[in-house]
């Protein structure tokens, strides 16, 4: 039986908003197709992955507390962690995750946490703790020359500059900084964003790309994935996007 192997990093430091969902849409999108997943988890103490043998790694948004903690600890593995995303393993970074993959994270007191600098951007939060960029977002994407509106719900005091290859066009909210016409970091193989939501719940064809991507990269294949009942998926994002677009209006 085909399977997809993924690592979850750090799930009891960063897992905010439902980012834990993210895992589990993947798992029941991939299980209702008849494909095996495995999840394996990681955090400070255990026993290093092997980060090239696993298809997907994934890590969530945490608060600057925790992302002070735990970047030492991240940056044991920073090389491992290179290595395994130059050779095509997929990413799912989100928001605290998503600034710690770039050079520094700076704080509303100035103290800097260190990235793993394996992408170029860096993120510095406002002086003023109260500003925040906290709300619903909707973005367009393209997925592989497929254009399509990806929904979420946003909350950090970061603001990320230098991106050289955005995920997506800000529709509504802020998106990498406050009023910003872009959003995320976007490769290939990584999809770092700060959209919580979760987010593959309410964009079942971001996740049916990862799906798709691994599966190939793995198989060596063009597989067509079975298409799934999305109806109330679907009913869910034409709710959201009236209200956020106010397409119909
Ligand atoms: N601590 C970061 C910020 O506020 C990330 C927060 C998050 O992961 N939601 O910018």
């Amino acid at each position: 039986m085909k399977e997809l192997k993924m690592l979850y990093l750090y799930p009891d430091m960063l897992e905010l908003y439902g980012d834990y969902g993210n895992i589990q849409v993947l798992k029941y999108r991939l299980e209702k197709r008849g494909f095996n997943c495995i999840i394996d988890k990681y955090s400070i103490g255990d026993e290093k992955p092997d980060f090239k043998s696993y298809d997907i790694i994934f890590a969530g948004g945490g608060a600057d507390n925790e992302q002070s903690i735990l970047s030492e600890d991240l940056i044991k593995y920073k090389e491992d962690i290179k290595e395994a995303e130059n050779e095509g393993v997929f990413f799912l970074l989100i928001c605290g995750a998503y600034q710690l993959f770039g050079k520094y994270y700076k704080g509303v007191e100035g103290n800097i946490i260190p990235g793993l600098e394996i992408f170029p951007y860096y993120t510095e939060a406002i002086a003023d703790r109260k500003k925040r960029c906290i709300g619903n977002i909707v973005l367009n994407v393209n997925l592989n020359g497929q254009e399509t509106k990806v929904i979420g719900f946003e909350n950090h005091g970061g603001q990320t500059y230098d991106i050289p290859t955005p995920f997506g066009k800000v529709l509504f909210g802020n998106g990498n900084k406050f009023g910003d016409t872009e959003e995320g970091f976007f490769k290939e193989n990584v999809i770092a964003t700060y959209l919580h939501g979760p987010l593959l719940s309410k964009n079942p064809e971001v996740t049916d790309y990862i799906i798709k991507h691994c599966l190939d990269r793995k198989y060596q294949e063009d597989i067509v994935l079975e298409p799934l009942n999305d109806e109330f998926e679907n009913l869910c994002r034409k709710q959201l996007l009236d209200r956020f677009l106010n397409i119909d209006k």
